[in-house]
């Protein structure tokens, strides 16, 4: 059984040009619920003068329907984040750290370390209001600005944010630079660092290599995969660059391996048409555009 983490309405709306409505949003997340996904990025809890997508988050979950077996995850930043996603209701909180200190820097004036302390903090306040908290390690397979990102660092910085007991740690490929054999050797070692704590992994199919990584990462150990619907989303480092791995491929490649993802495929097909329909022009996921295979009953 594989789980996969639907990032659509956050990370997949962040980096599209087209500004999605509220109710469009909560129709997206509604239709995820429907095609059968559980864990459901929602939102940010960020400046929204910074990320004007991600404008009125606390006013979306207000919108939500609120089930016992839906988990709605917000991604956190700092405390102010944190408090605004816990006065919203959110069911889990996504912090996040950067593995070099020229990224972190720019994207939150602090070193690479200092985003670790506060991704702990911020796991550790979440849990301590009776949430979920996890923590995402941002640029673990290579950076934009310092090039390669040695391994050894990545596992330090999981070992550090398994001190304050998340529920899991991913390893997001920020900018699509990943290839498997990296893939492989590292999700390895971090889940030999962290053990019992489950390795999550976040893939951009920047370079066409999204799939491989997902397969083979989960081969290696991870048991949760972010997957983002008709691989909306981009990669704010290589503009022209296609988004997350389309959450239609991931559920057909697992599925026809017999690996269970717990996600309704033709209801995902259906759910990214929809979502062309709103986005204004076709997206990319393979699958959507070539059609289930074996067809299924009613089609
Ligand atoms: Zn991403």
């Amino acid at each position: 059984m594989i789980e996969i983490v639907e990032v659509a309405p956050r990370d997949g709306l962040q980096n599209e040009k087209v500004l999605v409505s509220l109710e469009d949003k909560a129709e997206l997340i509604a239709r995820s619920i429907d095609f059968g996904a559980r864990r459901i990025e929602v939102g940010s809890f960020v400046n929204p003068k910074k990320v004007p997508q991600m404008a009125g988050t606390d006013e979306l979950v207000a919108m939500l329907p609120r089930r016992a077996d839906v988990t709605y995850i917000g991604l956190v930043m700092n405390q102010r984040g944190l408090d605004r996603a816990l006065a919203a209701g959110i069911d889990e909180a996504g912090a996040v750290c950067v593995a070099t200190d020229t990224f972190a820097m720019r994207n939150q004036g602090q070193t690479s370390a200092d985003s670790v302390a506060i991704a702990a903090d911020i796991v550790r306040g979440a849990i301590a209001a009776g949430k979920g908290g996890q923590a995402t390690i941002a640029a673990a397979f290579g950076c934009p600005f310092e090039g390669e990102v040695p391994q050894d660092r990545v596992v330090a910085m999981a070992r550090k944010l398994a001190e304050a007991g998340p529920r899991e740690i991913a390893l997001a490929d920020t900018i699509g630079v990943a290839s498997p054999g990296q893939v492989d050797a590292l999700v390895r070692a971090v889940a030999e660092a962290i053990g019992p704590i489950p390795v999550r992994v976040h893939f951009h199919n920047t370079r066409g290599s999204g799939l491989a990584n997902a397969w083979i990462a989960v081969a290696a150990g991870a048991s949760v995969v972010d997957s983002s619907l008709g691989g909306l989303g981009g990669c704010p480092f290589a503009p022209k660059a296609t988004g997350n791995v389309p959450t239609e491929d991931v559920v057909y490649m697992f599925e026809r391996s017999g690996l269970a993802t717990g996600l309704d495929l033709d209801r995902v097909i259906a759910a990214s048409q929809w979502l062309e329909g709103v986005m204004g022009g076709p997206l990319r996921g393979m699958v959507s555009i070539a059609g289930n295979f074996p067809a299924s009953a009613q089609n």
